[in-house]
């Protein structure tokens, strides 16, 4: 007799959605992500200057984001671009978001740098470029932070959650799964959101999952819809790149928000959240 292709038969033993019914839950200081709230993680693609992320900090936080994101070790498709700070960055975004009572994700690219990184990140994220490196998965998993995980933009959902099954598997809970758009024939966006991977993946795994309609558009006028959609279709949170003077930024300056805008746009996903039962509370002082 044929065996059905059921849960019993996916690879993926500690992802899979029956091996914690009730959904994890992720938790950075009282942020619940996987819980009923829609988190919001915003902030500059890259870390450039203490004032540059200090006034992204003063943005979210205004626009009632916890989490701040920004990028010091920078993944950059040419190697003549900015590669980001380095450790100096860490300090500058942790002292950013120390100053507004921010946690903190920010991208782990080396396995020798996860030690460092989770000095002063309360998330390490795992990029698209980097979802396959297990070396790096097995780094990351070892600091014990919560983590990250980026699809690649080649990756299959079933590879995701194998990527996923190495933090797991090293005894690290803490995974929050990431769309960031794949690479299809289109060009008139710089990814294809693939919108349908949050209930497929909500479906397939008991792991929160998150979106970032930064990188899957390339463009900050698509950037909301994605995002809303997204919210729409049941993402526990999104990461959005957010920049006081998007024309001055040093890396993916046409994805990044204003302040203004990103404002507008968290206003609105609260709306959406509330049509699908969620909500995205402002946190507003
Ligand atoms: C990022 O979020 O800074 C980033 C580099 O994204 P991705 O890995 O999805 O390209
Ligand atoms: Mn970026």
């Amino acid at each position: 007799m044929d065996t059905p292709r059921g849960a019993q038969d996916r690879p993926y033993r500690l992802a899979r959605r029956d091996a914690v019914p009730t959904g994890t839950v992720v938790s950075v200081g009282d942020v619940r992500i996987g819980g009923a709230e829609v988190v919001v993680m915003a902030g500059p693609c890259a870390v450039e200057t203490a004032e540059q992320t200090r006034a992204a900090a003063r943005a979210v936080r205004a626009a009632g984001v916890r989490i701040l994101r920004g990028g010091v070790f920078k993944p950059r498709t040419s190697p003549y671009s900015f590669q980001g700070l380095g450790p100096e960055g860490l300090e500058i975004l942790s002292a950013a978001a120390r100053a507004e009572g921010l946690a903190v994700v920010t991208e782990v690219l080396s396995p020798a740098d996860a030690p460092l990184v989770a000095r002063h990140a309360d998330i390490l994220q795992i990029g698209s470029r980097s979802m396959a490196n297990t070396a790096l998965l097995v780094a990351a998993a070892a600091t014990g932070k919560p983590i990250l995980l980026k699809r690649g933009m080649a990756a299959t959902l079933e590879e995701l959650l194998m990527a996923a099954e190495y933090i797991l598997a090293a005894g690290n809970p803490g995974v929050i799964l990431c769309e960031r758009g794949i690479r299809t024939f289109e060009r008139a966006t710089r990814n294809t959101l693939d919108v349908t991977a949050v209930p497929a993946l909500k479906a397939l795994t008991h792991l929160p999952v998150i979106v970032d309609p930064s990188h899957a558009t390339g463009d900050r006028r698509l950037v909301p819809p994605a995002a809303l959609a997204a919210v729409a279709a049941g993402a526990d949170g999104l990461l959005v790149e957010v920049h006081p003077r998007p024309e001055e930024a040093l890396c993916d300056g046409a994805q990044a928000l204003t302040p203004a805008d990103f404002g507008q746009l968290l206003a609105r996903a609260r709306a959406v959240a509330q049509a699908v039962g969620r909500s995205l509370p402002s946190h507003a002082d």
